[in-house]
């Protein structure tokens, strides 16, 4: 069979289940098209995208200024690997530091990659700067983490599906529950902790969003102990909360700032760890690469993908319309037995579904929005999040959560 014939729905899933390794279980539903909010099926039918490639497609899918330097580029320069210099990197690295307030960024590709980086960095300075001894590095994890997929990341992960018969993991992490101050501040009294390592709200666990004040308490603990905050904002940065960053919320800047997903509005894997000289200038060369990171594609997509949240200010977009979501939904929850909970920042949102997490309630209610035009998935089985491209519009957001309470609606016991 020609490989570009176009598949329909059945045979597209067949061939991904005969040939490709089985380690995602998705939505029956095989996508051929995406423009905005919207993406469509191999039959043509037209959804509303409620995952945005988790949070990979803030600026909408196919944004034509990201699309425009994408192929622009393409043309042009794709790949030099850091063996030489390329005209698009320095001018991306003025641009991404400067818009995001760090002296300087270590380029990379995934958002794994980009944590790893800043594992590595973490620890050097450790020792080259704080003076631990070698070896001895520890940094503080919260439970319930999702950082990636490495072998040192899953190390340090409490999901058992993640970690188990990966072993033997990687040392020198200290696991502490999220969203407790004590527990760090008692954690900061072990020896040898170099940094502390937290998403500013844990999208994979389920939309947990910390108490007010967490994140501002933690940082200045870490300061007071000399430990390196870093802030894991792969999934939360780049407007998606309703900031810029989600640690701008409180007016935390981080030591060490980890970017993925949205860095590039979903057309092309960037990921990029900020931080001051003080720290990144432990990096010598040789010591630390990537033969994609930095490419000049990579950077116009990345300076096309970070204007575009600029100029239609999509921030300010998601913090108006996540509160209007989560009003209409939890309207609607007051009255339902179906859901328990609405909780969210921006269009990081997450309704939890009144059922175990072993039931498959939650899937099933994905399958039904999928069958009503909406497409989202559960996360950890009774957890269905709700993120759509920050480009929706209010009209179109009322659209969806009509949608997502008739569906719903459906599952009332
Ligand atoms: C998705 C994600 C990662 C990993 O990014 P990949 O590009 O899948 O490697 C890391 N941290 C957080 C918080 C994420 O949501």
């Amino acid at each position: 069979m020609p490989v570009l014939e176009k598949l329909n729905t059945e045979r597209a899933i067949a061939l991904e289940d005969k040939y490709g390794a089985h380690n995602y279980h998705p939505l029956p539903v095989v996508l051929s098209k995406g423009e905005g909010v919207y993406v469509w099926d191999a039959e043509g039918k037209q959804y509303f995208d409620f995952l945005s490639a988790y949070s990979a497609v803030n600026q909408g899918h196919c944004h034509p200024k990201i699309i425009n330097a994408l192929v622009t580029q393409a043309q042009t320069l794709t790949l030099t690997s850091r063996a030489f210099y390329n005209d698009r990197l320095g001018r991306y690295e003025e641009f991404v530091t400067k818009f995001f307030g760090f002296d300087k960024v270590l380029p990379m590709n995934t958002g794994a990659e980009a944590v790893e980086t800043a594992i590595k960095l973490c620890r050097k300075w450790a020792y080259e700067k704080k003076g631990i001894a070698e070896q001895e590095a520890q940094i503080i994890v919260c439970e319930n983490n999702f950082h990636g997929r490495t072998t040192t990341i899953i190390s340090f992960s409490n999901d058992e599906n993640a970690r188990k018969n990966f072993g033997p993991y990687t040392a020198g992490f200290i696991k502490i529950p999220y969203d407790d101050i004590e527990a760090l501040e008692t954690a900061l009294e072990q020896p040898n902790v170099a940094g502390f390592l937290v998403e500013p709200i844990q999208g994979e666990a389920g939309v947990y969003v910390p108490a007010d004040g967490y994140l501002t308490k933690a940082k200045t603990l870490c300061e007071s102990k000399n430990v390196l905050f870093i802030a894991d904002e792969v999934q939360t940065g780049i407007a998606r909360t309703g900031k810029l960053l989600a640690v701008h919320h409180e007016d935390v800047q981080p030591d060490i700032l980890i970017l993925g997903k949205a860095l590039s509005g979903g057309a092309y894997p960037v990921s990029a760890v900020l931080a001051n000289d003080a720290i990144m200038n432990v990096i010598k060369p040789g010591q630390h690469g990537s033969t994609f990171g930095g490419n000049p594609i990579a950077a116009a997509v990345a300076v096309a993908a970070l204007e575009v949240v600029q100029d239609e200010d999509l921030a300010a977009n998601a913090e108006r319309l996540g509160t209007i979501f989560r009003n209409e939904m939890n309207a609607y929850i007051a009255g339902s037995n179906i859901a328990t909970l609405v909780r969210g920042k921006g269009l990081l949102n997450a309704v939890v579904i009144n059922d175990t997490e072993e039931s498959d309630t939650a899937w099933n209610i994905c399958v039904a929005l999928m069958e009503n035009g909406l497409l989202a998935k559960p996360t950890h089985g009774n957890i269905i999040r709700f993120a759509p491209p920050l480009v929706i519009t209010e009209e179109q957001l009322l659209e969806c959560t009509n949608i997502i309470k008739r569906t719903l609606k459906q599952f009332e016991k």
